[in-house]
């Protein structure tokens, strides 16, 4: 299908006035091209900022000091998050994280850099411990941008990362107790009543801005613990577990990543800043999309969603937001006021 020259230009001038505005390079546009500005007002100065899920607590702050030290923010970002990754008593993350269904840690992870554009993930990777920094390999090592299961292994193998085994001891427990308690009637006798089955999701997002508005986002995960093998959630799909535009801000996601998937959910909370939201009001806008895709089987009695999902968002020039679908959530910031946890706005009380 071929579109005339004027036709692009009132198209893209349309899409203009509604807040999308075109990236094309000027010179691929000839003279009578659209400026390329965000509608967010931008005047070449913002403020250090570090934004994540409240697991990345020590983190930002991680994070925060080396931008300040002039590091690349989605380097500091991933060696924020580096720290959860490598904890092996955090089960929602990399090194002790909970397995799937046969008992193997499979990890996910994604990143983007503002100033480059570029992206990479790595989904459903084993015996790898930061797949955050795989991701970022890809990212800058090949032309793709998502690698899966055991080509995602080889890569990281070729590229130096040490392999290891991620089974803690204390997941490998976890996983035989909810194994034994599948079936009540299966071969597997039940121990332990009295020791609680562990929570079933959890992650790491991390996005961080330095002071010339240059920005980068990164998401890593065990995903949900006990999955189907090769399940793959949110956090390695770029517009889903995490996105990052340099023009707007970033955002990314922990909580049940199937109803992130279907909402694009960080793609549309940069979109809505993009269009003038503030970073909790973007976000609480796609909490509300997300419980309107919500499918009935999903639906308590109550006709309220039976699952929680987080988002964490920053702007460019150094603002920031995080909403929860349930009432009662936190989120991490690091700013020049130190590193914190802040309550979370709502849509729904608990
Ligand atoms: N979003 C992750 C996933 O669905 C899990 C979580 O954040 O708790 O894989």
């Amino acid at each position: 299908m071929s579109v005339s020259r004027r036709d692009f230009l009132e198209r893209t001038a349309a899409l203009a006035a509604a807040g999308f505005v075109p990236r094309l390079p000027d010179d691929l546009l000839g003279a009578a091209a659209p400026a390329t500005a965000a509608p967010m007002a931008w005047h070449g100065r913002g403020r250090p900022l570090v934004v994540s899920s409240s697991n990345g607590i020590k983190g930002v702050r991680v994070a925060y000091d080396r931008m300040l030290a002039g590091e690349d923010p989605l380097d500091a970002a991933i060696a924020g998050v580096n720290l959860v990754e490598l904890d092996p008593t955090d089960q929602s993350v990399g090194l002790g994280g909970l397995p799937n269904e046969e008992g193997v840690v499979q990890l996910d992870a994604s990143c983007m850099h503002g100033p480059t554009r570029r992206a990479g993930s790595v989904a459903a990777i084993e015996g790898i411990a930061t797949p955050s920094l795989v991701a970022k390999a890809v990212m800058d090592y090949t032309d793709h941008v998502m690698l899966v299961g055991a080509g995602a292994t080889k890569f990281a193998k070729a590229m130096g990362f040490k392999e290891q085994n991620l089974l803690t001891e204390q997941s490998r427990q976890d996983w035989m107790r909810w194994k034994s308690r599948l079936n009540a009637n299966d071969a597997w006798l039940d121990h332990d009543d009295d020791i609680k089955i562990k929570f079933t999701t959890g992650t790491i997002n991390m996005n961080a801005v330095n002071g010339a508005g240059d920005i980068g986002s990164v998401t890593t995960t065990s995903g949900m613990a006990w999955k189907v093998p090769g399940r793959i959630g949110d956090s390695p799909v770029i517009g889903a577990g995490q996105y990052c535009d340099n023009l707007v801000g970033a955002a990314g996601s922990t909580g049940r990543g199937e109803a992130n998937i279907k909402t694009c959910a960080s793609f549309l909370i940069v979109e809505f800043m993009r269009q003038g939201l503030g970073p909790q009001e973007a976000c609480l806008k796609t909490l509300e999309r997300v419980v309107a895709m919500t499918e009935t089987r999903l639906m308590g009695p109550n006709g309220r969603p039976k699952f929680d999902l987080e988002f964490y968002a920053l702007t460019k020039d150094g603002r920031f937001g995080g909403a929860t679908l349930y009432s009662g959530g936190k989120f991490a910031v690091c700013d020049e006021k130190g590193a914190r946890l802040e309550e979370a706005a709502y849509l729904l009380k608990r």
